[in-house]
């Protein structure tokens, strides 16, 4: 079973943030942004590459929740999914970060220049 999994069947603690039957929201344990808040469906999928319309469509609206429930919906935030090697995504089970609390920086993007990849 992966992390995430074992995080949904309370085998392993996380501070939850929010809950409802097909999705769940944790507090990141290693917090990039003031709030840094994981969102998951519950039901195991690898990432983004294997998800379905429907559960997109649910964790968007569980997303926006989660948003306003900790008082970021106004100031604003980010949401990020990283995808495979390439993507940077290390726990192999779909999750949204969410990341708000404070001006985000940008500068890796506003930085990059396609060139320095080759
Ligand atoms: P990824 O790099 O796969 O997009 O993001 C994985 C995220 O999961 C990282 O931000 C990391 O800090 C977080 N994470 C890894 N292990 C745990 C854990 O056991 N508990 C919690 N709450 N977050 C975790
Ligand atoms: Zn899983």
């Amino acid at each position: 079973m992966c992390l995430f999994c074992k995080i949904v069947n309370k085998e392993i603690n996380a501070t939850i943030e929010l809950e409802n039957e097909n999705f769940l929201a944790f507090h990141d344990i290693n917090p990039k942004a003031p709030v840094h808040i994981l969102a998951i469906p519950k039901l195991h999928v690898d990432s983004f590459n294997e998800t379905s319309a429907e559960t997109m469509a649910g964790i968007t609206e569980f997303i926006q929740e989660v948003a306003k429930k900790v008082n970021i919906d106004k100031s604003g935030y980010r949401v990020i999914t990283n995808i495979g090697e390439n993507g940077g995504q290390e726990v192999k089970h779909l999750h949204f970060h969410i990341l708000g609390g404070a001006k985000l920086k940008w500068e890796h993007f506003t930085d990059a220049d396609p060139k320095d990849f080759l």
